[in-house]
């Protein structure tokens, strides 16, 4: 209980000290307050909801990617220190960069393979992660065996070094591609495999919370699953939440409308996330009414390609989304996008609550 909510049992007296103390750290935030209090003040005075920066698509071929590093100065200091999702724009696929606290990073997925037609040898996402100095992935999640999503892995494993490769046991029966990167993971000097379960928890960067909200850790192969194999592999996504400085994103992969009805029923209001990685590139099979009353997220990315012969993302995905007051990024019509994950804006009852706290 507070002491703003106890005042009858209390004494005025340490409401004017808190307050003193308030207006003091706002003027000087800097001054040594107990840490609790300088962390809710710095945090207060310096944090925004996360913020989303776009880049326009280029009309050629050429894979549009962020043309110049975030200038970093002083107000930017907690954000580039903090963690940014990249959906990278790899046309009709998932690749998701993911910049940690303290410098590690994560890539879900890696888009496409190249196309043997085009002149181009590596897969689109390699330009994004060649451009960016990106030597080393912490941890590289392959969400399930479909092309668009393992294609680049290829190259990841062959340019890269990889240290954490996260898989599930499913075998892509029509394709050799999801065994192909099983063998590089294996033959990638000191990078272990992991094969998570849904309600584990990944250590990935002090302060971030990875929960595994979906996966498919059993062994099996798509071909038992005939004849709607396609759907059998996307509800095999691996499905994680992040959590971070109070802000949250989930993300989907290709899960549809089956997993979501199980996330729903498990995991109910604990869905909620600021943003979420639309599954399956805005199919209708995914992204349910029921699923978005839950998640509630204020911005929603759906990775897609301008071409594509799925029709995606589908209409009603993206009357579903609207109609839940969520704001809209594409791929294919914004390119690569970053997002911030920083603490959401502080409200009166955060500042006066934890500083008139009395536990
Ligand atoms: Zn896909």
């Amino acid at each position: 209980m507070s002491i703003l909510e106890s005042g009858k049992k209390k004494s005025w007296v340490p409401t004017m000290i808190g307050a003193v103390l308030l207006l003091c750290g706002i003027a000087f935030h800097r001054v040594p307050f107990p840490i609790q209090i300088e962390d809710d003040l710095r945090d207060a005075l310096n944090s925004i909801n996360g913020d989303v920066k776009g880049v326009l698509q280029d009309d050629g071929s050429v894979p549009p990617i962020t043309e110049s590093a975030p200038v970093e100065t002083a107000e930017d200091k907690s954000a580039v220190s903090g963690l940014k999702l990249h959906f990278v724009n790899v046309f009709q696929g998932d690749a998701i960069y993911i910049e940690l606290p303290g410098g590690k990073t994560a890539l879900i997925d890696a888009g496409p393979a190249p196309d043997p037609e085009s002149e181009y040898k590596t897969p689109i996402v390699s330009s994004f992660l060649k451009k960016r100095g990106v030597a080393k992935i912490d941890h590289l999640v392959m969400t399930h065996p479909h092309a668009d999503h393992y294609g680049g892995l290829k190259w990841v494993f062959e340019e890269l070094q990889v240290d954490h490769f996260y898989d599930t046991r499913i075998d892509n029966s029509d394709a050799d591609g999801d065994n192909l990167a099983r063998e590089q993971a294996k033959k990638e000097p000191g990078c272990v495999v992991h094969y998570p379960a849904e309600g584990d928890q990944l250590d990935w960067a002090q302060g971030v919370k990875v929960k595994v909200l979906h996966s498919c850790p059993n062994r099996g192969r798509s071909a038992d699953h005939r004849p709607d194999v396609g759907a059998f592999l996307n509800n095999c996504s691996i499905v994680l939440k992040l959590s971070y400085q109070g802000s949250s994103a989930l993300l989907m992969a290709d899960a549809q409308e089956e997993v979501e009805a199980r996330l729903v029923q498990t995991y109910g209001r604990g869905l909620q996330s600021d943003v979420l990685k639309v599954g399956h590139h805005g199919s209708k099979y995914s992204t349910t009414e029921a699923f978005l009353k839950k998640v509630k997220p204020e911005a929603a990315f759906i990775e897609v390609g301008k071409y594509n012969d799925f029709g995606h993302p589908t209409p009603d995905v993206l009357a579903r989304l609207k109609a839940a007051g969520a704001k809209i990024h594409r791929t294919d019509k914004e390119g690569t996008i970053e997002y911030a994950m920083k603490a959401p804006r502080p409200s009166a009852k955060l500042f006066f609550g934890s500083i008139f706290s009395a536990d």
